[in-house]
């Protein structure tokens, strides 16, 4: 058979935007242009307790997060914020921080400026910002205070809390039509003329373009789809991207993915927070992991090194590789905010950990550092495989250990040369 073209090398494709940078200290992350997507995430403290937000903060930063966003809903909040900055300060933790507004959000920004000032953006949510003629009058005073404090907001709109005046009026323009729409494509348009309205009033008031970010969260996964595809076709502000409510464990991480993943891939978003509730007992950091690996999962992003596991089958009863591979894993989340310092690329590393022969030495062999451990009635050695090439085999009771040593010494022979031949 005579092929006479080569397959398209799947990617995500680069949309233009604008560029905003959001900032605190040294530390400023730019955002949409060229830019990676960043990941975002929120706190679920109440923000009046200043040591525990700002131990959950930092958490959240530790574990990758760019930007993290926490709530400013009274006027204690906003008196904590400055206070919230400074433990971070203390501890050495330049995240940027995001004010969360509704309601109060022009009262708070005006009455309390070293909140507004301490804040490295603000979102602000058209849908909660006053009724009636109120409505301009105090989202126009957020976007001064954004633009006194010379900081970038997200006009962040959610259909649990739409414009309703705006919605109702669509409803009414929908009505006189000869054949009047669906009432969801009714709905994505007040989402996305409530975000581009708001966007285009802070702009008639002076805001510079590039100040400005979007967001149209929904929590259906095809509405998602629907409503960022438009909105990105209509405007080339930089774009957060969530899914809202996306709900617990495996539900909310597979909706979320879906969702994420068909967006981005068409280069949609520019930041992205993944909206999952934690179960019982379970951190808080959970959502950034499970944003940074859509990321890293399209090859948009490459933060901690990947670990490739085989899932398992009748050939290897036993658990060793299941727990080898979570120790792994661990080890290697672990680690990595020390080695991002120490070893520059070592998020790049590629670790196999796989069940038995069939495809153990295979995948071991794509990978930087792999072993393929003993299926049932195998002998009980597990062969190592550094950069395609079998190295050495281990065996006994120590196996996980002994594996954990190979990749350290690997890390540190690869990438520690690295930070000599950078400082020399
Ligand atoms: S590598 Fe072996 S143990 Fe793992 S899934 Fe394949 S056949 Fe099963």
């Amino acid at each position: 058979m005579t092929v006479s073209f080569p397959i398209d090398v799947a990617s995500p494709k680069p949309r233009q935007t604008k560029q905003s940078r959001v900032s605190w200290g040294g530390n400023v992350v730019t955002v949409g242009g060229n830019a990676p997507v960043r990941v975002q995430s929120m706190t679920n403290t109440d923000t009046v307790d200043v040591i525990g937000t700002a131990i959950q903060v930092k958490e959240l930063a530790l574990a990758g997060s760019e930007m993290v966003r926490i709530t400013v809903n009274t006027p204690e909040a906003a008196q904590a914020v400055p206070h919230i900055r400074e433990q971070l300060d203390r501890m050495g933790i330049e995240v940027p921080l995001i004010g969360d507004f509704h309601y109060n959000g022009h009262t708070l920004l005006s009455q309390y400026p070293a909140c507004a000032e301490t804040l490295s953006k603000y979102r602000i949510n058209p849908g909660n910002v006053g009724k009636g003629d109120k409505r301009d009058r105090q989202f126009g005073q957020m976007i001064e205070a954004a633009m006194r404090w010379k900081k970038p907001v997200r006009i962040g709109v959610n259909w649990g809390s739409l414009d309703q005046d705006l919605l109702a009026s669509l409803m009414d323009e929908n009505s006189r039509r000869v054949v009047p729409w669906d009432a969801k494509p009714v709905m994505y348009e007040a989402l996305i003329t409530s975000a581009l309205d708001s966007a285009r009033r802070a702009e008639e008031m002076g805001m510079d373009g590039n100040q400005i970010m979007l967001s149209c969260k929904v929590s259906g996964v095809q509405d998602l789809i629907s409503v960022y595809r438009e909105l990105a076709r209509r405007c080339d502000y930089p774009l957060h991207l969530g899914l809202t409510e996306a709900g617990m464990g495996g539900k909310g991480t597979v909706t979320s993915t879906s969702a994420l993943a068909i967006l981005l891939q068409e280069g949609i978003g520019n930041t992205v927070r993944v909206s999952l509730t934690p179960q019982p007992g379970e951190s808080r950091t959970q959502e950034v992991i499970i944003a940074s690996e859509i990321l890293q999962a399209l090859g948009l992003r490459t933060f901690v090194p990947s670990v490739t596991a085989c899932p398992g089958c009748g050939r290897t009863t036993s658990t060793t590789f299941q727990e080898l591979t979570q120790q792994i894993d661990n080890f290697l989340r672990d680690k990595m905010p020390v080695w991002r310092q120490q070893y520059p690329g070592v998020e790049t590393l590629r670790v196999a950990v796989m069940g038995c022969i069939v495809n153990g030495p295979g995948e071991s062999k794509h990978a930087d550092i792999g072993i393929s451990l003993p299926g049932t009635g195998e002998a009980p050695a597990a062969p190592v495989f550094i950069d395609g090439e079998k190295r050495m085999t281990l065996r006994g009771e120590s196996i996980a250990q002994d594996f954990q040593k190979v990749v350290e010494n690997y890390i540190e022979k690869r990438f520690g040369t690295a930070v000599v031949s950078e400082t020399v």
